[in-house]
C-alpha cells in the first residue's frame, strides 16, 4: 500500500482546476494557489496531537485542547516550492521555513544541491516538504534524503499534483514520508512535464516563460 493520501476536499479540487487552466492569470494563479495550500495544510496537519492544558476563561478555569508534540518547519524545495508557501503559513504562522535549491546535473542527471538555509533545530520539528510538482520524483527524494541528513525524523511531502512516476521514485525511496496530493495525473511526458497537468507551476506563479 503507497503511502499516498488524496485530499478530495470539494474545494481543493475546485481550485485545483482553476489552476490548470490556461486562461488562469498570473496573478489569479498566485491567489488561487495560496486558497489551495492553506486548504492543503489543513488536511496535513489534521492529525496533529493534542494535550489538555489548565486556562482560564473569563468565567471560570478549565482544561483546554492544545496542540502538543513537534513544533512545524516548512521546507520549500526552490523555486516553485515557494508559491505554495505562503498559503500554508497564512494557517500555521508560527512555523519556521527552510529552503532547499537543487539543479539536475546534465552529466549525471541527478540532483545537485546549490542552496540549503534550514532552521538550527529542524531535527527537532515536523517538516512539511513543499513541491507543487512531483513530476519525476527526484528532486524532491533528494530534498527528503538531505533532510534525514540534517537530523530530521518526522516529514510529511506535500504537492498539488503527482505523476504515477514521481510517486513510485519518491515513495520507494521514502516510505516513511506520507506523500499529500490533490491529483495524481495520468503521466509524465517526454519532455518532464505531467499530463494533463497545469503547465510549469514556477512559470505560472512567477509569470516567466
Ligand atoms: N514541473 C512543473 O512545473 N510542471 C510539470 O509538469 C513537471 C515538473
Amino acid at each position: 500500500m503507497l503511502n499516498v493520501k488524496l485530499l478530495d476536499h470539494p474545494l481543493i479540487q475546485h481550485k485545483l482546476t482553476l489552476l490548470r487552466n490556461r486562461e488562469t492569470s498570473t496573478a489569479g494563479f498566485r491567489r488561487i494557489a495560496r486558497e489551495i495550500s492553506l486548504l492543503m495544510a489543513y488536511e496535513v496537519t489534521r492529525d496533529l496531537p493534542l494535550e489538555a492544558i489548565d486556562i482560564e476563561t473569563p468565567l471560570e478555569a478549565m482544561r483546554a485542547e492544545h496542540l502538543a508534540g513537534k513544533k512545524l518547519c516548512i521546507v520549500s524545495i526552490l523555486r516553485a516550492g515557494n508559491g505554495i508557501l505562503d498559503g500554508m503559513l497564512d494557517l500555521v504562522p508560527s512555523a519556521r521555513v527552510g529552503h532547499i535549491g537543487l539543479y539536475r546535473d546534465s552529466a549525471t542527471l541527478q540532483p545537485v544541491e546549490y542552496y540549503l538555509k534550514l532552521p538550527s533545530d529542524v531535527a527537532d520539528r515536523l517538516v512539511i516538504l513543499v513541491d507543487p510538482m512531483l513530476a519525476t520524483g527526484n528532486s524532491a527524494a533528494a530534498a527528503a534524503a538531505r533532510l534525514k541528513q540534517a537530523g530530521v525524523t518526522a516529514m510529511k511531502f506535500v504537492c498539488l499534483l503527482a505523476a504515477p512516476e514521481g510517486i513510485a521514485t519518491f515513495t520507494s525511496a521514502h516510505p516513511d514520508v506520507p506523500v499529500f496530493t490533490a491529483a495524481v495525473d495520468r503521466e509524465l511526458d517526454s519532455h518532464g512535464y505531467i499530463r494533463p497537468g497545469l503547465g510549469d507551476a514556477g512559470d505560472r506563479f512567477y509569470g516567466t516563460r
